[in-house]
């Protein structure tokens, strides 16, 4: 069995995010959605919170399963016996960092490949502080965001201003 691990911060999870799971879980037997503990300083929703909102999203994908982890994520591919770790490339501006995220990895488990799946059209601009950045300006939400969680991220950005 082919599993492969999609980490991120996901705070929130976007269509973005989304668009990614849906193309990564044709190809994959398995594919696991990894909250990345601390990965982000001030977190409008918590790890619990960002496991509990993508379980709601992919719940109609049946090889998909979420989980967190406060730890590199080369590790936790070990533990999972995972061959993969996938990320998005947007635009340029994502290469670098997605590189040396790969080579470090290689680097830590050198069994473990990275595969890149190129953003949609649709959601190349898009990005988790996009999503934030438009609701705090009250701006609909529908194109960027799942439809189960924009009343949640609404409320969440409201409260914090
Ligand atoms: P991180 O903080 O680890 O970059 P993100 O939650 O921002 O976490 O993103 C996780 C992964 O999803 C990254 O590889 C990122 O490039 C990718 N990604 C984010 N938004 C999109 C999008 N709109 N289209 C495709 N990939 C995306």
């Amino acid at each position: 069995m082919k599993i492969a691990v999609y980490p991120g911060s996901f705070d929130p999870i976007t269509l973005g995010h989304l668009n990614l799971i849906k193309r990564a879980s044709k190809v994959f037997d398995k594919l696991i959605v990894c909250v990345m503990v601390n990965s982000v300083k001030k977190p409008l929703f918590t790890n619990e919170e960002r496991v509990e909102q993508i379980k709601k999203v992919t719940e109609r994908f049946d090889n998909v399963e979420v989980d967190s982890w406060d730890g590199l994520v080369a590790e936790y591919a070990r533990e999972k016996g995972a061959v993969a770790v996938v990320r998005g490339l947007r635009a340029l501006s994502d290469y670098e960092k997605e590189c040396q995220m790969a080579i470090i990895n290689k680097k830590i488990n050198p069994e473990l490949e990275t595969f890149f799946l190129a953003a949609s059209e649709k959601y190349m601009y898009l990005s988790s502080s996009a999503v934030k950045e438009m609701a705090a300006f009250g701006a609909d939400l529908a194109e960027f965001a799942p439809r189960e969680l924009i009343d949640a991220i609404e409320e969440r950005v409201a409260s914090k201003k």
